[in-house]
């Protein structure tokens, strides 16, 4: 008689085999049939986990007697089965949290040991609840909410792209506080971002510890949480192992959530087979938050930092979130400064106007709007003033417009950030030092008397702050 999780699992192989050989066509076996197991076993009935709840309705209904005739082929005291979800599970946990139950796939043996990813985890004060929904966000928050509230591969993938600063981090980790709170309570949750990954491999190479167990680390990870993945880019090595995880996870129906400052088409660096596959699920983009959007992101941190907002003029709230639209990274810093200063206030003092202008312009002078600057945000900035992708913007084609879009973005990043030209020509595609000194000197000596040129450049300034 089977009994043992590691004997039933056994079993409902054998079954799944049988009925995806010979009972149904293979797309119905991959709708309703893939990535359901077995939790447990009620004397004569095995209760099945569904991916989802379609599934679960399928397979307990039309298909139920498909199931129990090919079970009784390998085990006779089998007669009936019931299906659920894995919201069921948790659930019924939460009703008996003195009996905990584990998943099957929690019993295989896995090397979980934590010699990997130390320190990796899920960020517990970054939440749906303390995230602020407005019209730029709204598609990849309900795409966030759709994967952290159901199992199964619809959308697996969950790729999320947009510039830096605009909540894909705190996206994430929402997610991974969610699935825990609530569907799969004992579940693995990986946070990690793409840079972490390469260097675990390099460990992992340098160590040349048995080539299975970076496999086998992530064979005991349910949810897999992959922050800045453009960060994999032209590491050949690294993506091939990544490639192979990452294939594991969504053949076994695991959630994969990505995220990438730029759309998956844009990864320059990465293999087509990886971008092809980021495509399969579904991708959502965060749009630049609005002012009304900034208002009310501000009001909640002025909050959940304990103030009230009593303590601020309102149009300070609305001055801020109008200058700091861009970024919500920016914006929270701005809010910093101003409640530094609300430390020294009295009681009955109110933040005004012209304190807050005077903590902000103390941001945006001197170095500090050098710190807030990268050169990737200049590329986009220019790349975008431009109508063009930031790779084309950093490639080779060299059409008049794309080559001077490409010198003026070179010219910023120098005038504003002060970096190398070795290292500028590096962010370029690999380009000379005369290269860049050459085109930034065209577009210094332009400058002198293209009247249509001092625009551009003072509009993509005015954006950059
Ligand atoms: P990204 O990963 O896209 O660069 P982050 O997720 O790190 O951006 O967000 C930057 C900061 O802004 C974080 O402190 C985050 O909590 C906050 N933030 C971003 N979007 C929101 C939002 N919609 N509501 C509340 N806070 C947000
Ligand atoms: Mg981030």
């Amino acid at each position: 008689m089977v009994t043992t999780l590691s004997e039933m699992t056994k079993l409902w192989d054998k079954t799944l085999k049988r009925i995806k050989e010979s009972v149904v066509d293979t797309k119905t076996f991959d709708s309703f049939f893939a990535n359901s197991y077995i939790y447990e076993r009620e004397g004569d009935t095995l209760v099945i986990v569904a991916a989802h709840k379609v599934a679960k309705v399928m397979l307990g209904g039309k298909y139920a007697d498909v199931i129990t005739d090919t079970i009784s082929e390998f085990e006779d005291d089998i007669y009936k089965i019931r299906v659920i979800t894995e919201d069921e599970i948790a659930s019924s946990r939460k009703k008996t949290p003195d009996q905990p139950v584990e998943k099957v796939s929690k019993v295989t043996p896995t090397t979980t040991t934590s010699q990997y990813f130390e320190g990796a985890e899920v960020k517990q004060n970054l939440t749906f609840d303390n995230f602020v929904v407005g019209e730029f966000n709204k598609e990849a928050h309900k795409a966030a909410l759709y994967v952290a509230k159901n199992g199964g591969t619809l959308f697996n993938p969950l790729f999320i792209y947009s510039h830096s600063g605009l909540g894909k981090t705190h996206l994430l980790h929402a997610i991974g506080n969610e699935i825990k709170a609530n569907r799969m309570p004992n579940a693995n949750i990986l946070y990690i971002t793409a840079n972490s990954f390469v260097e675990e491999y390099i460990k992992f190479v340098r160590a040349e510890k048995d080539s299975q167990s970076l496999k086998d680390y992530f064979k005991g990870v349910d949810v897999l949480l992959l922050d800045d993945v453009q960060l994999l880019a032209e590491k050949v090595k690294t993506e091939e192992m990544f490639f192979y995880i990452y294939q594991d996870m969504i053949n076994k129906g695991k959630r994969i959530i990505i995220t990438s400052d730029r759309q998956p088409n844009e990864l320059k660096g990465l293999e087509d087979r990886l971008i092809t596959r980021f495509t399969q699920g579904l991708t959502v983009k965060i749009n630049e938050p609005d002012t009304e959007t900034c208002v009310e992101i501000l009001k909640s941190k002025i909050l959940a930092s304990g103030l009230s907002l009593e303590k601020f003029d309102e149009n300070v709230i609305y001055f801020l979130a109008e200058k700091f639209s861009r970024d919500v990274r920016e914006l929270e810093g701005a809010l910093n400064s101003l409640l530094f200063i609300c430390l020294n206030l009295m009681d009955e003092e109110k933040i005004t106007m012209d304190v807050a202008i005077k903590a902000v312009s103390s941001i945006q002078g001197g170095k500090t709007i050098a710190a807030q600057l990268s050169e990737q945000k200049i590329i986009n900035t220019v790349a975008d003033y431009y109508n063009l992708t930031p790779s084309q913007l950093t490639g080779k084609v060299r059409t008049g417009q794309i080559s001077l879009a490409r010198h003026i973005a070179m010219y910023l990043i120098r005038k504003h950030l002060d970096i190398p030209l070795k290292k500028i020509g590096e962010m370029f595609g690999g380009k000379d030092h005369t290269t860049v000194m050459s085109g930034i000197s065209k577009v210094d000596k332009e400058l002198k008397t293209d009247k249509q040129l001092q625009d551009a450049i003072r509009e993509l300034e005015s954006k950059l702050k």
